[in-house]
């Protein structure tokens, strides 16, 4: 049976793939917190896009 990846615990149903909707709210904090915290060397893919008009 999954567990959830938060905490461990047998996942719900209604949550997957967790087990509540504090554990869901978790780890969507935590993939924003990543997301953020890329840095600042990765430069913009859309810099030299305009370039052929
Ligand atoms: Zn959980």
């Amino acid at each position: 049976m999954a567990k959830c990846p938060i905490c461990g615990k047998p996942v719900e149903q209604a949550y997957r793939p967790f087990c509540s909707e504090r554990c869901k709210k978790i780890d969507l904090n935590r993939w924003l917190s990543d997301v953020y915290k890329i840095p600042a060397s990765v430069t913009p893919p859309d810099e030299d896009e305009n370039s052929s008009s």
